[in-house]
């Protein structure tokens, strides 16, 4: 397992160390685990003059699976765009192909107050939210700012989805579903599109259906974004795999991620088309907290049980991974963004040890 570490800015190295611990812990239980590290965003910036260094991107390439913190901080936000740190990290998106993102958002019982929505909406909350990172209105071309006859201006954007970019993460949404069906018994995909209105949502609609078909034991839906944006808050465990465009999914995995209340808690994946994958938490660089040991390591930590399930197809390190850290919070330990009455506020560095303990 050959792991590129790329701890980057604020609290990222803070993070990363934690989950670099598991991953030695790992190492010492007989894993055959090789980790090299590389700068990223504001610290490559410092470092070689660039968010994303030829060598960095290289390694990346070279290596199985990436393992980020995070990029970002106060002091680069005047730098031109091409220099800033979140330029590293749409660029080694695009040069490792990574078109499938995964955010599962995910309520442990002993968080489920840390929720806006009532205990019994969100407790045993288990959805994954599929969202395709490279197409879509983000990427599509033509865009811009024109001037019209009448001298106002006018800005414009492209959707657009080519049967492939589709069909591939269609696929993935298949796959990932019936990975989880194996866990949870049933196999469910919800494909979310605004096929009412949108042509290419018709598209989107016509070959999710067609890759369905070779599924036939998944239960596909089809729903409208406006319904599902709903249905998020309304009733959350209906949904199993949601699978989605880049605009939407962009949108609807924010509000699935704040059903879980605790930002500090969720990993996410982003693959390409042979599992290949780049394992970070969904939270930002968080810079008002760094440097402080307070930050919350285990949505780092479950990257890391991510990276074992999807790139390295380990489904039970995985799992223990995801068992360790339910231990620690069983036995009431706490990092800030996350304590309540009665429990143990610890830092960053202890909720690592702990989690190693547990493992
Ligand atoms: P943020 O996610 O960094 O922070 C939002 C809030 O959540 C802050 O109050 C922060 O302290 C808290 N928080 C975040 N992670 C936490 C953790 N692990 N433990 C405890 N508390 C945590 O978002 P932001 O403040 O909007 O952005 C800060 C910087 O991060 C910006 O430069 C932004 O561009 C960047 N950013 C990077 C990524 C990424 O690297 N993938 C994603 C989002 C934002």
């Amino acid at each position: 397992m050959k792991i590129a570490v790329l701890p980057g800015d604020g609290i990222g190295p803070e993070i990363v160390a934690q989950a670099v611990k598991i991953l030695h812990a790992l190492r010492s239980d007989g894993l055959k685990i090789e980790l090299e590290q590389a700068h990223i965003g504001g610290a490559a910036y410092d470092a070689a003059g660039d968010p994303l260094p030829d060598a960095t991107l290289k390694l990346a390439q070279q290596s199985d699976a990436v393992l980020l913190g995070a990029v970002g901080g106060y002091q680069y936000d005047t730098l031109p765009r091409a220099m800033r740190p979140e330029q590293g990290l749409l660029r080694i998106r695009k040069g490792l192909g990574l078109f499938a993102n995964l955010r599962p958002a995910m309520v442990y019982p002993e968080l489920v107050h840390a929720s806006s929505l009532k205990p019994e909406l969100v407790s045993g909350l288990d959805v994954m939210i599929l969202r395709e990172l490279t197409g879509d209105i983000y990427f599509g071309q033509p865009r811009g700012m024109r001037k019209l006859e009448n001298g106002e201006r006018q800005g414009f954007d492209t959707m657009l989805y080519s049967e492939s970019e589709i069909r591939r993460v269609a696929h993935v949404g298949f796959q990932i579903a019936m990975k989880r069906a194996g866990l949870n018994g049933m196999a469910k995909v919800c494909s979310v599109d605004k096929a009412n209105v949108l042509d290419t949502s018709m598209l989107w609609r016509e070959i999710v259906t067609e890759v369905g078909s070779e599924y036939p034991q998944v239960v596909l839906s089809h729903m409208y974004v406006d319904n599902a944006a709903m249905q998020l808050v309304r009733a959350p465990k209906q949904f199993d795999v949601i699978v989605t465009g880049n605009i939407f999914g962009d949108i609807l995995s924010d509000e699935a991620s704040m059903l879980t209340g605790s930002i500090g808690m969720l990993p996410s994946a982003s693959l390409d088309a042979n599992n290949k994958g780049l394992y970070e938490p969904c939270h930002g660089s968080a810079p008002d907290i760094a440097g402080k040991n307070i930050a919350n390591p285990l949505a780092t930590i479950l990257s890391v049980a991510m990276m074992m399930r999807y790139t390295f197809t380990r489904e039970d390190v995985a799992q223990r991974i995801e068992a360790a850290v339910r231990t620690t919070l069983q036995r009431g330990l706490r990092t800030a963004d996350i304590v309540e009455a009665g429990m143990k506020t610890i830092g960053t560095d202890m909720m690592g040890d702990a989690v190693v303990q547990a493992l």
